[in-house]
């Protein structure tokens, strides 16, 4: 079910109008309700909503402590290729930027020792990450990596190029649990300036991925707006009419929303839209009030304080320990020239700011009263005698000490 139409129904003008004559009295009006509409959200994400921003905390972590417990789901990413034929000008993968000698598609045994050592960190699940290069980077690659994969983790998630339904279902089949795609930007005029090389370039099969992947049973689909290439008051409500849409017609899938933030690009493009702590903190207690459900993701692309500061107010994903390079856990560490590690420099797809190791971020959520939360799914539940005890591997849900 395509979310084509649904978009189509709320054009820019639309939701400008939605804005347009917001007052202090439509917050007041949004926080009272239990179901809030789209002008609702208009509202809590308007300059109007800033004074209560003490209000929506609140309620975003009752709201949050209801549906998620006080847990914190932790992941990492795998980046099993940087090579990408796509230019997206935000991006440090992108064929025209980043250096042709530094990328690098990892063998199945360097994914192995890439495995092999989040593993012995005691990470349960994980997401795979490629650049947009299906020549090279092909679908049956990605699919023996997610078998690798699951060997090692009880979940694996990936963030890789739309593929199409059969594609999909084939990757389900090999043990898949989720897929992160981003559309970017949902304001198409921007889509275009942005997205200039390969399949990622056509806007509407970018559009539907998640619907090929909710129809295809991928069981997590997780969604964002790249912050800081349009106006983050229009491009959210997109999001979060697309994050309704598929709680709709996958209703069997979770769906969660991430906050990616632009923070560092390539020298070519400069960031037009930056949103603002302030305004990253309110966008998210806002998606909590209109979507109470949907899991909220915030990676290591932001500083350390600022995370821990979310924690207690709506977040449920944290990544922890991320390396954005090929190789970067074990194989071809940074700095470590050394027989162990056959070093060699190779290209990272932006720089984190949260730099800190795992068991600091396990330490973190803690000390806020948080459990983190290393597995919370056994494929056993996809068996036909998933419901018997000596089925299951372990419990679902692992909170576990360092
Ligand atoms: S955003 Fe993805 S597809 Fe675009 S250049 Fe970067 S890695 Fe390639």
């Amino acid at each position: 079910m395509s979310f084509l139409p649904v978009i189509n129904e709320w054009p820019e003008e639309a939701l400008r109008d939605l804005y347009a004559d917001l007052g202090p009295a439509d917050v007041e009006a949004a926080l009272a309700r239990e179901h809030r509409d789209l002008k609702d959200l208009a509202a809590l994400f308007s300059p109007h909503a800033t004074p209560y921003l003490e209000v929506m905390a609140q309620e975003a972590q009752r709201l949050s402590r209801w549906h998620f417990g006080r847990t914190i789901s932790l992941y990492t990413p795998i980046y099993i290729s940087n090579l990408c034929a796509a230019d997206c000008v935000y991006c440090g993968f992108s064929a025209r930027s980043g250096s042709r000698e530094k990328r690098i598609t990892l063998r199945p045994e360097e994914i192995r020792k890439e495995c092999e050592n989040l593993a012995a960190q005691g990470f349960e699940s994980i997401l795979l990450l490629t650049g947009e290069a299906p020549k090279v980077v092909t679908p049956r690659y990605i699919n023996k990596a997610i078998q690798i994969c699951r060997e090692y983790f009880a979940s694996v998630s990936v963030e890789i190029y739309a593929v199409d339904t059969d594609t999909y279902r084939e990757f389900v089949a090999s043990g898949l649990e989720g897929v992160t795609l981003y559309m970017e930007t949902y304001h198409r005029p921007t889509y275009r300036e942005v997205h200039l090389l390969g399949e990622k370039a056509d806007y509407d099969y970018r559009l539907d991925a998640m619907d090929r992947a909710g129809a295809a049973g991928v069981r997590k689909i997780n969604i964002g707006a790249l912050l800081g290439l349009y106006d983050w008051r229009i491009d959210l409500l997109w999001t979060a009419l697309h994050a309704r849409h598929l709680q709709k017609h996958y209703w069997q899938s979770a769906v969660g929303v991430s906050f990616p933030r632009l923070r560092h690009t390539p020298d070519r493009y400069q960031i037009e839209h930056f949103i603002t702590d302030r305004e990253l903190v309110q966008s998210i207690l806002a998606l909590r009030l209109f979507l109470p459900e949907v899991g909220i993701n915030l990676s290591t692309r932001e500083m350390p304080e600022f995370r821990d500061h979310l924690i207690p107010l709506g977040v449920t994903h944290m990544s922890a320990g991320s390396s954005t390079q090929p190789g970067g856990y074990a194989t071809y560490r940074r700095g470590e020239a050394d027989e162990r590690t056959n070093y060699r420099e190779v290209l990272e797809q932006f720089e984190i700011e949260d730099t800190r190791s795992t068991e600091a971020v396990v330490e973190a959520i803690r000390a806020h009263g948080y459990d983190p939360v290393w597995k919370d799914f056994d494929h056993a539940f996809d068996e036909p005698d998933g419901d018997s005890p000596s089925s299951l591997k372990g419990p679902a849900t692992t909170m576990r000490s360092m």
